[in-house]
């Protein structure tokens, strides 16, 4: 049994999903033109979970509708309402076939918007929005979508049920980031995924949601529909968990950045974890961890490419003979630093530095203190550089009087480079390459933090350098020649 997810483009219009619902019906009857052959596992039929994605662009609106609603606009909902209604009725006109009945489908899309429709009016008459209240407007994108696709499946005569996570996947109730409650989920998915699958039926699931133990809608974070995927595939012990996306795998880099950036036929869970973490977007950060916890490979692939084989994201990459595997950068970033020569020694400035700044609901992402201690900086998002600075200030009043901290002051405009690959671990000589292919070309660098784990170097480079540092260490670590 393989889990197969599909991400908003993939399903963000007709032709696209078309093309997805012929890789379902390919897997699932074994003939297959597009997925035997590449070694994977898919010559014969097998038994396929789908999990979707909104169509492309809906959750941006969806969460636009309930901002604005809640300042007392009462145009953008209703007028979101109409274009996603529009949207779901093309693709139903164009694809689900005369065996279903288009007014069904259309009135159960209809009710949906008009849940929509009623909760932003809510907002709108509250003029408040809530966590909770935006999680239960958010989840609508692939409420409506597994109904589309799976109508769609069965117009290509693949017996496809709808379902909502809500009945699969139990949460706490971290609105917005909500985490499974793994055991509860595993029962669930026993109950009410198994049985359907032992008929024969094909289930098509809701990417990015879930439920609290007592029914209300939460969501996993955005781009969580990957993160769906490797829970069910967990609970199932599923053969393997398929990414269909719009690109071909991961890449050595940002082929916008680097022309020659190539596909990267294998990499380890860890570097997979390290890659998405700092900025690639193939993978949600989470889907790794229940993955891992079971070994089953991870493949990502390209809904409109699908005989390339894709990534394949397993325990152990096969070595390759290239110690960096890839490289890549975030933009809009600040670094802040915390100064002052009173603070060598001290014990639990770091402590109050980041437990000040984690008040503020901030996310760091990444850590550099010399060793002479007298500065600690970090880097944040760019937005919440003035929160963070407001924070620090509170926090060190005392010690700002008192002259053990000198200054607390950002940089704006930079950007993270994260140079990753789990044969960087131990291999000497690896930094030095990366700052050379630098320093040659002028470009300087402002911090620099490796990870114990020895899979990743970040570098901070002012944002108008970035895409030249990413291309100059590509061609220094010669990442667009194939691999030995
Ligand atoms: N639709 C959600 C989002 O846009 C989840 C996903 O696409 O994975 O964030
Ligand atoms: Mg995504």
């Amino acid at each position: 049994m393989i889990v197969m997810k599909f991400g908003g483009t993939s399903v963000g219009d007709v032709e696209p999903i078309a093309q997805a619902t012929q890789i379902v019906h390919e897997a699932v009857t074994g003939e297959s033109a597009w997925l035997g052959g590449l070694g994977r596992p898919s010559e014969s039929p097998q038994p396929v979970v789908v999990v979707v994605s909104a169509m492309s662009g809906v959750t941006d609106s969806l969460v636009k509708a309930a901002t604005s609603a809640a300042n007392r606009d009462e145009q953008t909902f209703r007028q979101v309402k109409d274009s996603l209604f529009e949207r779901h009725r093309a693709v139903i006109e164009a694809i689900v076939g005369d065996g279903e009945t288009h007014s069904v489908l259309l009135s159960e899309i209809e009710t949906l918007l008009h849940e929509f429709e009623n909760l932003c009016q809510s907002i709108y008459i509250l003029g408040e929005l809530t966590a909770r209240g935006l999680d239960a407007v958010s989840s609508l994108g692939e409420r409506l979508m597994v109904r589309v696709f799976a109508a769609a499946l069965r117009s290509r005569g693949v017996e496809a049920r709808a379902l909502e996570a809500t009945t699969l996947i139990v949460t706490d109730d971290n609105y917005g980031s909500a985490t499974p409650l793994m055991d509860d989920t595993q029962a669930r998915v026993q109950a009410n995924l198994v049985p359907l699958l032992a008929e024969g039926i094909t289930p098509v699931v809701t990417g990015f949601i879930g439920a609290t133990s007592s029914g209300i809608v939460t969501t996993l974070g955005r781009g969580g529909s990957d993160y769906t995927a490797a829970i069910l595939g967990n609970c199932l012990d599923s053969r393997e968990i398929w990414i269909w996306t719009d690109v071909d795998g991961v890449m050595t880099a940002d082929p916008r950045v680097v022309p020659e950036a190539r596909t990267l036929p294998a990499i380890s869970y860890a570097e997979a974890a390290e890659l998405s973490y700092f900025g690639a977007k193939v993978l949600h950060p989470k889907t790794i961890l229940p993955a891992l916890e079971k070994g089953i490979p991870i493949r990502i692939v390209n809904t409109f490419n699908p005989e390339h084989p894709g990534t394949l994201v397993v325990t152990e990459a096969e070595p390759t003979g290239k110690t960096v595997k890839a490289i890549t950068a975030i933009k809009g970033l600040s670094l802040i630093t915390v100064e002052g020569r009173g603070m060598i020694g001290v014990p639990g400035i770091a402590a109050k530095v980041f437990s000040a700044v984690a008040r503020e609901g901030i996310s760091v992402l990444m850590i550099s203190q010399s060793s002479s201690e007298q500065n600690i900086c970090f880097v944040i998002q760019q937005e919440a550089n003035g929160r963070a600075l407001r924070a620090l200030e509170n926090e060190f009043e005392l010690e700002l009087a008192r002259r053990n901290v000198d200054r607390i002051w950002a940089q704006g405009n930079v950007a993270i480079v994260a140079v990753v690959g789990a044969g960087m671990k131990g291999t000497p000589g690896i930094g030095a390459k990366v700052f050379g292919a630098l320093g040659r070309n002028a470009i300087n660098v402002i911090s620099v933090a490796q990870g114990s784990s020895e899979y990743n170097i970040s570098l901070v480079v002012d944002e108008k350098d970035v895409d030249d540092a990413v291309r100059y260490i590509h061609q220094e670590f010669e990442l667009g020649q194939a691999c030995l």
